[in-house]
């Protein structure tokens, strides 16, 4: 069997793997690279192959980073099943969706500066093109709607005129539809054929609701070939869904290759028990402050863990009870995923609030809101308040108005609760602002560049590394170590360079023989 990598080499987005033997390619998930806008976009918009010959694929969970570039692998030929948990699949009828739908806005608004800068010229024969003032008033009328809406009829109007080259969203909402009818959702430890002489089994990952640590086994000349992917590895003893799998079955555990993560190769984590003291101390403090906790989150996952804690320490009266917004559309909906799918929750939300008949992530003071007017009313709120809102790396979506109107103001706590990749403006924020404040606060602020404009940050930044989704080192080499999985070989992948180097010489101290792949290249499993 060979394995190719395709994506999420020595880096932590675009995870995708392909294996192949005799008739069969199987892909391991599809996910879109995120991080520098061009870079991403020329890798997201070349397949490095043919779609039309996948077989199968198999995904890990909902997460864009894993699944966001299963659209254009269904519009451009593949014609197979994605194989996922039914949670999975049932998360993705929001994600996908929601992902077309930032595509078209991202290269509708691409199509408006072109338009705009070519009016400008057009009228003033200026070069600098958008440095008109008065010209670019009257054409920024004729080109918006309102305030952010696009006149798309009047762009379209003007690039068909002018012959503009239009800037193509990545895939469109219909492509995500069209993309949604070929998953199959199946159960845990439940094993599916995947081709002639390849099947798959799912164990739980312990990363987000429906992650699965993937076991794919192919028969050849009469023996079986196992590659194990661990998708995303979650931590142990977090609240919500069970912990990563460590018992796979009689059947599953002789591993000749295991697909591994390695986000956090390098790092240790707050331990899980010092989150909800750390919650409780933010709040109280931000709030005693007059300020507002400002959260980017993920949508699917951080938001209901969220929502969970904050819960806790509500019923518990630890913390004052000030309003909490869910401001992400895509948040709301994919809470009611989590609300349909209790099977995957541990005892402990079973017993806290299940049994008493409650929802954990729906209580008096949270409001989720929907429209943008009410999202613009609460960008303008004065008294103290939680806003939890996506993109959780702060690349887009109405995190970023909240951080125009927020992030100036000193009592304000800005609340990163998640891993923030290399380039996002997550990753400037968590650098800079800590930066500043291990200067103690003295001098000018740092200024960040949010929505064209640049802004101060002198918002309190602060980390909670306990919320994150992935484990830490040690968590990772409990999975490898404590696990009942006979490995011969681990390939890393999902790290950014530090991390992958950090965590491959752990392994291999520990007798493990260990590659880091980098992209394109393949490995041969077996003869
Ligand atoms: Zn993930």
């Amino acid at each position: 069997m060979l394995v190719t990598f395709h994506g999420a080499t020595r880096e932590v987005t675009g995870s995708m793997h392909l294996l192949t033997m005799n008739g069969d390619r199987v892909l391991l998930d599809c996910g879109m690279f995120q991080g520098r806008r061009k870079e991403s976009d020329r890798k997201n918009r070349v397949m490095p192959f043919d779609p039309g010959i996948i077989t199968n694929m198999i995904l890990s969970h909902a997460h864009i980073d894993h699944s966001g570039r299963i659209p254009i692998l269904t519009r451009d030929g593949f014609a197979g099943q994605v194989v996922c948990t039914r949670a999975t699949a049932n998360a993705c009828t929001y994600m996908l969706p929601d992902s077309a739908h930032i595509q078209e806005s991202d290269a509708d608004y691409l199509n408006y500066k072109r338009v705009r800068a070519l009016m400008v010229e057009l009228r003033t024969g200026d070069q600098q093109k958008n440095n008109n003032g008065e010209a670019l008033k009257e054409i920024r009328k004729i080109l918006k709607r309102d305030k952010d809406g696009l006149n798309t009829e009047a762009i379209n109007d003007v690039m068909a005129r002018y012959r503009v080259e239009a800037v193509e969203p990545l895939y469109t909402k219909e492509d995500a539809q069209h993309a949604l009818t070929a998953f199959y959702g199946v159960p845990y430890r439940s094993p599916v054929a995947v081709g002639q002489d390849m099947e798959c089994v799912l164990y739980d990952a312990g990363h987000i609701l429906g992650s699965a640590v993937t076991i794919v086994k192919a028969k050849a000349d009469g023996r079986t070939y196992t590659v194990g992917y661990t998708g995303d590895i979650g931590r142990f003893d977090k609240p919500i869904i069970n912990d990563p799998t460590l018992d796979f079955d009689e059947a599953d555990r002789n591993i000749d290759l295991l697909i591994m993560e390695s986000t956090y190769g390098d790092r240790d984590h707050d331990p899980v028990t010092d989150m909800m003291p750390r919650l409780k101390k933010i709040i109280t403090e931000t709030v005693e402050r007059g300020g507002t906790i400002l959260i980017p989150s993920f949508a699917f996952g951080r938001t209901q863990e969220l929502l969970y804690a904050i819960h806790l320490l509500y019923q518990n009266e630890e913390v004052p009870q000030v309003p909490v917004y869910v401001d992400s559309p895509l948040a709301t909906n994919l809470t009611r995923v989590f609300a349909e799918h209790p099977e995957m929750y541990d005892t402990k939300t079973h017993n806290d609030f299940l049994e008493e008949g409650k929802n954990p992530f729906v209580f008096d003071k949270v409001t989720f809101t929907r429209s943008v007017a009410e999202s613009m009313a609460l960008m303008r709120e004065k008294k103290p308040h939680i806003v939890i809102s996506a993109s959780g790396m702060c690349e887009g979506g109405r995190i970023l108005h909240h951080l125009r109107y927020k992030m100036h103001d000193v009592r304000n706590t800005i609340l990163i609760v998640g891993f923030m990749a290399r380039h996002t403006l997550g990753r400037r924020l968590l650098e800079e602002g800590e930066a500043y404040e291990n200067a103690g606060r003295i001098g000018n602020p740092p200024l960040l560049r949010v929505l064209d404009k640049e802004y101060p940050l002198r918002a309190r930044v602060i980390s909670i590394g306990g919320f994150s989704a992935h484990g830490d080192r040690n968590e990772m080499l409990r999975f490898v170590e404590k696990s009942n999985l006979n490995i011969r070989q681990i390939a890393l992948v999902h790290g950014e360079e530090e991390a992958l180097t950090a965590f491959s010489r752990q392994l291999a101290d520990k007798g493990h023989n260990v590659v880091v792949p980098r992209a394109g290249e393949s490995l041969r499993v077996g003869g």
